[in-house]
């Protein structure tokens, strides 16, 4: 029987200053608590054996040694916002094979920005274990990875583009202040939605909490998670008024799902 489990592993749920805030005193920054504590947003998928990492934060290393991350198979890349990408440089010891390149997805402004930001890693001098070996592809439209179709979803983040992803019935969309029209349709029939939800109140580049939730209402979603979570959000206290089917990510936090091809 072939095993159509798609897992999807939280590993940072915080915005990106992560959570506690360098400097910052409040009761949810001085929380014992460790789901108050979060790095910054990234996940990692998994299907058929393989790694899929969603972006590499800032706090990339420290989430890989805490999932126990030992290779990693393919990256997809949200947009370039230091928090999602400025881990990069420690895919350096997590190819699949000795001296393979791991692929890397992306919209075309985001592989193009990455090929600039970080040209160190593509220009082939130097030693190569000083350098991560990637394999950059812009994408625009669904493509196949190791067997399940990745959809990306076009998203407004402010005035900038991101792309969310799509596996079957679980869609990831962060960051995000709007769904545009156009991506709708790509986000019928989910069973698990992960979905930025910066803080309660409004910002131009994220949902807030509330906008979180019309959206998974909007898409009529069984069961949201709200991450890219600030220090305004404490995981229990305001956890205990989120509706039914809505809940605070975590860092740590493992979903799995049944997926068809
Ligand atoms: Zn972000
Ligand atoms: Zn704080
Ligand atoms: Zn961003």
């Amino acid at each position: 029987m072939i095993d159509r489990t798609v897992s999807l592993t939280i590993l940072g749920s915080g915005t990106s200053t992560g959570v506690p805030v360098l400097g910052c005193g409040c009761d949810v920054c001085r929380s014992d608590l460790p789901r108050n504590q979060r790095t910054r947003c990234s996940a990692l998928l998994s299907w058929a054996g393989r790694n899929i990492l969603i972006d590499t934060s800032t706090d990339f290393r420290q989430q890989g040694l805490r999932a126990g991350l030992d290779r990693v198979d393919a990256v997809l890349f949200t947009h370039t916002h230091a928090d999602h990408v400025h881990g990069i440089d420690d895919l350096r010891t997590l190819s699949p094979a000795r001296g393979a390149a791991i692929p890397v997805y992306g919209s075309h402004q985001t592989v193009e920005a990455i090929q600039r930001v970080f040209s160190y890693i593509f220009q082939g001098d130097g030693e190569p274990g000083y350098r991560p070996r990637l394999q950059l592809s812009a994408v625009a439209a669904p493509f196949e990875l190791f067997g399940q179709v990745v959809t990306p979803v076009p998203l407004e983040h402010g005035d900038g583009q991101c792309f969310g992803y799509r596996v079957g019935p679980l869609a990831y969309l962060t960051d995000c202040s709007r769904v545009p029209e156009s991506s709708l349709p790509l986000l019928v029939g989910l069973e698990l939605l992960v979905v930025d939800a910066l803080r309660f109140t409004a910002h131009d580049k994220h949902y807030t909490i509330d906008e979180a939730i019309a959206l998974a209402g909007a898409l009529d979603v069984p069961r949201a998670v709200l991450t890219h979570l600030g220090h305004d959000v404490d995981y229990v206290r305001h956890g205990a008024d989120l509706p039914a089917g809505i809940e605070f990510a975590y860092d740590g936090q493992q979903l799995t799902l049944q997926v068809g091809n």
